[in-house]
């Protein structure tokens, strides 16, 4: 790609939301992003592959990179760790490429602050019983953590007011043609140019 360097796109949500369901949709619209893939303490789920979704970790391994200090972000979450390995986003917002963080809200104010050019986009379901129906229906989490996942959503949409966009994910191609569309728009904004 150019000598230009990409964006850091930062995409928080309640999980459930539909955060992977949009970003394979935005995937499939544009060749100039790229995934930036987490380690996590969390088993994998059905389906999942390690390197794919996650680099799936255990807690020594986990604590190991943090004192590496190989992480751009990390935090705890329901329990689990998750964390941004830094060295593939640098090397590909260098390669030209736009990088995707999905990452929850905690991570995502320690990259605003690290990173202030980032840019900041927070995926809402339409509805809370939506949000629930969703979690739900994917079948992954038992009551206990579908309870867990609710509380910790209604405590992160209040953090919406911190990121630059909104994006509400009620129909997934339609929000992924908005994310689609900020990012072509943050391309052209003239302090960029
Ligand atoms: P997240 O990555 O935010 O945790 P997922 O992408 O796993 O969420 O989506 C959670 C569930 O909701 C999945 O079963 C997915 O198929 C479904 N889903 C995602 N987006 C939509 C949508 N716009 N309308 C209906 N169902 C959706
Ligand atoms: P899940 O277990 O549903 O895959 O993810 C749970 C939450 O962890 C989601 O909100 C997701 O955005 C977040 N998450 C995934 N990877 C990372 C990461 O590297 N860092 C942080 N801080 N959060 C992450």
């Amino acid at each position: 790609m150019g000598e230009k360097r990409g964006l850091l796109v930062v995409l928080s949500g309640p999980s459930g939301t539909g955060k992977s369901t949009v970003i394979t949709a935005l995937l499939r619209r544009r060749n100039d992003i790229r995934f930036s893939v987490s380690a996590t303490t969390r088993a994998p789920r059905p389906g999942e592959e390690d390197g794919r979704e996650y680099y799936f970790k255990s807690r020594e391994q986990f604590l190991q990179m943090i004192a590496e200090d190989a992480f751009l972000e990390h935090a705890e979450y329901v329990d689990n760790f998750y964390g941004t390995p830094a060295a593939p986003v640098e090397e590909n917002m260098r390669a030209g490429y736009h990088v995707l963080l999905d990452i929850e809200v905690q991570g995502a104010a320690q990259v605003m602050a690290k990173r202030p050019d980032a840019v900041s986009v927070f995926l809402r379901p339409p509805s809370l019983e939506v949000l629930e129906k969703r979690l739900r229906g994917r079948g992954t989490d038992d009551e206990a953590r579908i309870a867990s996942r609710l509380a910790a959503a209604q405590r992160e949409m209040a953090q919406a007011k911190h990121y630059t966009y909104t994006v509400v994910n009620d129909d997934a191609e339609k929000a992924a043609r908005e994310l689609d569309a900020i990012l072509t728009a943050e391309l052209c904004r003239s302090d960029r140019r």
